[in-house]
């Protein structure tokens, strides 16, 4: 009943030419088992939605502002991505927590303004490997989940992805276990608060590491309703065998 996600996030990597990525990825993939977004920097959004458009590849943002306008130099609003053809907002992923000192309370105001913007809004939560080691992993991903996450939700319009930030870039994958545990306590917690319904409708994404050696895996674990990926995303010819992954998952 969720369509499945495999989201690429391209953080700051990538001028005009880094879009012919994007126009092959469009041209692998013709049609879609499972939903695919590609979210540039925003200095490449408008175009990138030009190029998708049509296509079953949507574009998103990396960050957003919470307020809608106003004296904010260097900011973008949730109206502004939407307005350039964005379908969705990555918010609170650990870089912009650690380089901008971003609180959980930032991330749930941001995520207020990209829903109200009508964009889906993917909250990223994830421990340190000292928060790991320490046993500690369960509280900071419950903690981030009530803190990040706004009271009023629709199931599609919000997703979380776990992203342990040790994983991050670094090629170390939490073992299938440990993805397992995280996500079936994510789910438990989301239908504890928004009920049944919304609860069973929110997508779980895991990030971290995420390559097409180990996708298949991944995807088998039970409530990993997809992928956020960074560096993989950004060649199409590493980020469609992912895609076929969670298509065959
Ligand atoms: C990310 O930036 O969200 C991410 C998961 O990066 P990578 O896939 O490179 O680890």
């Amino acid at each position: 009943m969720r369509r499945k996600l495999a989201a690429g996030n391209w953080k700051m990597n990538g001028t005009s030419a880094a879009l012919s990525e994007l126009q092959a990825l469009v041209v692998a993939h013709a049609t879609a088992g499972v939903d695919i977004l590609i979210c540039p920097p925003v200095s490449l959004l408008y175009r990138a939605a030009e190029i998708a458009s049509g296509s079953v590849v949507a574009v998103g943002g990396q960050d957003c502002h919470a307020a809608t306008t106003g004296a904010h130099t260097g900011d973008t609003s949730a109206e502004m991505l939407k307005d350039a053809g964005g379908t969705s907002v990555i918010l609170g992923h650990s870089e912009r927590r650690a380089d901008h000192f971003e609180t959980d309370a930032t991330v749930c105001a941001k995520s207020k303004a990209a829903i109200a913007a009508g964009l889906i809004a993917i909250v990223c939560l994830g421990e340190s490997l000292e928060q790991r080691e320490a046993g500690e992993t369960l509280d900071v991903i419950g903690g981030q989940l009530a803190g990040s996450v706004p009271d009023a939700v629709s199931g599609g319009g919000l997703v979380i992805a776990y992203e342990p930030i040790w994983a991050i870039g670094t090629g170390k994958v939490p073992t299938l276990e440990q993805i397992g545990e995280v996500h079936g306590f994510l789910r438990a917690q989301l239908v504890a608060r928004f009920g049944d319904e919304i609860g069973a409708a929110i997508r779980l994404l895991y990030g971290g590491s995420v390559k097409p050696g180990n996708a298949t895996e991944i995807f088998a674990v039970a409530d990993v309703d997809g992928a956020l990926v960074g560096g993989a995303s950004l060649k199409e010819a590493d980020f469609s065998p992912i895609i076929a992954a969670l298509e065959d998952s």
